[in-house]
């Protein structure tokens, strides 16, 4: 059979010619018949579509004419090569289970179908595409239809690049907190130095006396492993929150995170005369999270609560970072008595770049809000002005663990 310009739909074939998509069309009188001899499904009087009946079904549609565009994604260089092949010979498992199942809604009196697979190439290897799936003039052309296709490749690479842009804004915010919180960190790794010295010390003279105190020096080296403990952990919270590594959501006691948080910005509390309130429930289950990204999360709207207190000279500087379950989320407050935020600001609030302070960048909020939304959740704000403000987020809670 001679491959040749498509009439109907594609008028003169001009048009299907010069398409830059793929676009085969295909003779369906077949599988028309394949689908007319299969015994009726039981129940809704729908079709089971299991692999035998889409491979039957794949081989029961020929393609009747290829135009140049499909014939280059397909890697053929002689049209006539594919004449009357079956398009299961060009469509991989998988999405010939799609194509069998959309065709079955053509037949049925759906116009188009839209997937997404892979063709086969005539080379070896596959090729990732948007598939279309239409049948132009059903009345006149039952027995046609029209499968169109164009890679995917720009779309996948668009979308990675749109990936890595945010996982790289992410990581940007990450280190301008790291920077904001300079003070704080040197000190929370200094104080446990000082320590480690002074106990290190103390145990050489228990130890060089004339009457060694071996309890007391099991007591001191005890406070250096711990001391060096709690230097190592800030470092590694550091490196975390620095690193770009891949998001990876494990079971994360949520308290914990907090907790590290809060140790990252002590002194930074301290220095703006905020008090700490801590109301972590005992109980919980884990949730599912990406640590690094939560804890991120937690030291934005912590900081951001210190420095709208301290900032706005508020009298009462109480920050209150509380745990509950609520159904099957674990939710997280962190509420503040600051000035709150005026209904005109709060409208913008988790816009990019939006910031009231002067050096502020005004990514936080915009990243909390995208963290918390890519774990499939929500972060809300409730405010009054000059009563303080609460973000609150919530969490998925794991189904099998507790930590209490
Ligand atoms: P930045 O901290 O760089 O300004 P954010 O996105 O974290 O960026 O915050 C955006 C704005 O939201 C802040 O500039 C501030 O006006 C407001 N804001 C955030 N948290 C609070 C809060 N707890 N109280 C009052 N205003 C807040």
């Amino acid at each position: 059979m001679r491959i040749h310009a498509s009439s109907g739909y594609t008028g003169d074939g001009s048009l299907f010619r010069t398409m830059p998509m793929g676009i085969l069309r295909l003779s369906v009188k077949e599988a028309r018949e394949v689908i007319a001899n299969l015994p009726p499904a039981e129940g809704n009087g729908g079709l089971e579509l299991n692999q035998g009946v889409s491979c039957a079904l794949g081989n029961a549609c020929f393609i009747a004419d290829a135009n140049p565009s499909a014939c280059a994604l397909l890697q053929i260089k002689d049209p006539a090569s594919i004449a009357m092949a079956p398009i299961a010979s060009v469509l991989s498992e998988d999405t010939l289970k799609h194509f069998t199942e959309g065709l079955y809604q053509l037949f049925r009196g759906q116009t188009a179908i839209a997937y997404d697979g892979s063709l086969t190439i005539a080379g070896g290897g596959e090729h990732q595409v948007a598939f279309n799936l239409w049948q132009a003039e059903c009345n006149t052309t039952p027995n046609e239809v029209y499968l169109s296709f164009s890679s995917l490749r720009e779309r996948i690479s668009l979308e990675q690049a749109k990936d890595g842009l945010q996982s790289d804004l992410a990581r940007s915010a990450r280190i301008s907190l790291l920077g904001e919180m300079t003070a704080s960190i040197a000190h929370e790794v200094n104080q446990p130095l000082g320590t480690i010295v002074a106990s290190a010390e103390a145990g050489l003279r228990w130890l060089f006396r004339d009457e060694p105190d071996i309890a007391e020096v099991k007591l001191l080296l005890e406070r250096i492993a711990k001391n060096g403990k709690r230097a190592a952990d800030v470092i590694t919270t550091m490196r975390a929150m620095a690193s770009n590594k891949k998001s990876e959501r494990l079971p994360t006691d949520i308290n914990s995170v907090i907790e590290e948080a809060v140790l990252l910005l002590r002194t930074d509390f301290a220095k703006r005369q905020v008090t700490l309130r801590l109301e972590l429930s005992p109980i919980l289950p884990l949730v599912k999270a990406d640590k690094t990204q939560i804890l991120q999360v937690i030291v934005n709207l912590a900081l951001n609560a210190a420095q709208a207190m301290s900032d706005g000279q508020a009298w009462n500087r109480t920050l209150c970072i509380r745990t509950r379950q609520c159904a099957t989320d674990i939710m997280v407050d962190v509420e503040d008595s600051g000035p709150g935020i005026d209904p005109h600001v709060r409208e913008r609030l988790f816009d990019s770049f939006f910031s009231t302070k002067e050096t502020g960048i005004g990514m936080g909020l915009a990243i909390c809000r995208s963290v918390i939304e890519a774990h499939g959740s929500w972060i809300e704000l409730q405010s009054t002005p000059h009563l303080g403000a609460r973000f609150s987020f919530g969490l998925p809670a794991e189904q099998t663990h507790t930590n209490g």
